[in-house]
């Protein structure tokens, strides 16, 4: 059986474990947690998600008015866990039109947040957290700082929140006036929250 599986890196093809290597491979980054094809906007594309996520699972929570899930990936296998988790979402961008946002829990070097956003990674970089923050998310009732990091076509934030990193991408970068206010968030590895989530189609944003 040929399972595809990409880099959460830079996208490319990555190569399964051998006989010698029990990682998966990319051309480019070495070893990697490999990322699958994109998960359903639905209960089960969730609940497949959460079965091996070893980083939270962050989703917006109220959603913002009129906004929809629009389904999950995750970097990691069955050996490794899920080491870095996205749920994408979609919704009217505040300064109008429409607006896709992706929010990405990871350890440290999984890079797929970066790879997501469409930066170098695997991590923020050099510099970042220097200034005061430019944006809060709030988690079970402790705040979170987090930072701008440079982007050409989206916003970007980035921080530590719960002992991972933290991404919260949005295109367009204007959809960043979301985060004026604090974004509360919620984990939903939690089971007992057991919310009614609305389900819109799959985002492009997630790799196919
Ligand atoms: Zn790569």
């Amino acid at each position: 059986m040929v399972v595809r599986a990409v880099c959460p890196r830079c996208g490319r093809q990555v190569h399964a474990p051998t006989a010698w290597s029990s990682a998966w491979r990319c051309d480019l980054h070495g070893e990697i947690y490999p990322l699958f094809p994109a998960r359903r906007p639905s209960k089960d594309g969730l609940d497949s998600l959460l079965k091996t996520a070893m980083v939270p699972v962050w989703l917006p929570w109220p959603l913002p008015q009129g906004w929809l899930v629009c389904g999950f990936t995750g970097a990691g296998d069955e050996r490794t866990g899920t080491r870095g988790s996205a749920v994408a979402l979609s919704g009217p961008n505040p300064l109008g039109g429409p607006a896709d946002l992706l929010i990405v829990a990871e350890d440290p070097g999984v890079g797929l947040g970066a790879g997501l956003a469409g930066l170098p990674g695997p991590d923020p970089g050099d510099g970042f957290a220097a200034g005061q923050p430019n944006a809060t998310v709030k988690v079970a009732n402790h705040e979170a700082p987090l930072w701008l990091v440079e982007s050409d076509h989206e916003a970007v934030f980035a921080g530590e929140v719960a002992g991972s990193w933290l991404w919260v991408v949005l295109w367009p970068d204007t959809a960043g006036a979301l985060l004026v206010e604090p974004l509360p968030l919620r984990d939903l590895r939690n089971r007992e929250l057991d919310l009614d989530l609305p389900f819109g189609a799959l985002s492009p944003r997630l790799p196919g």
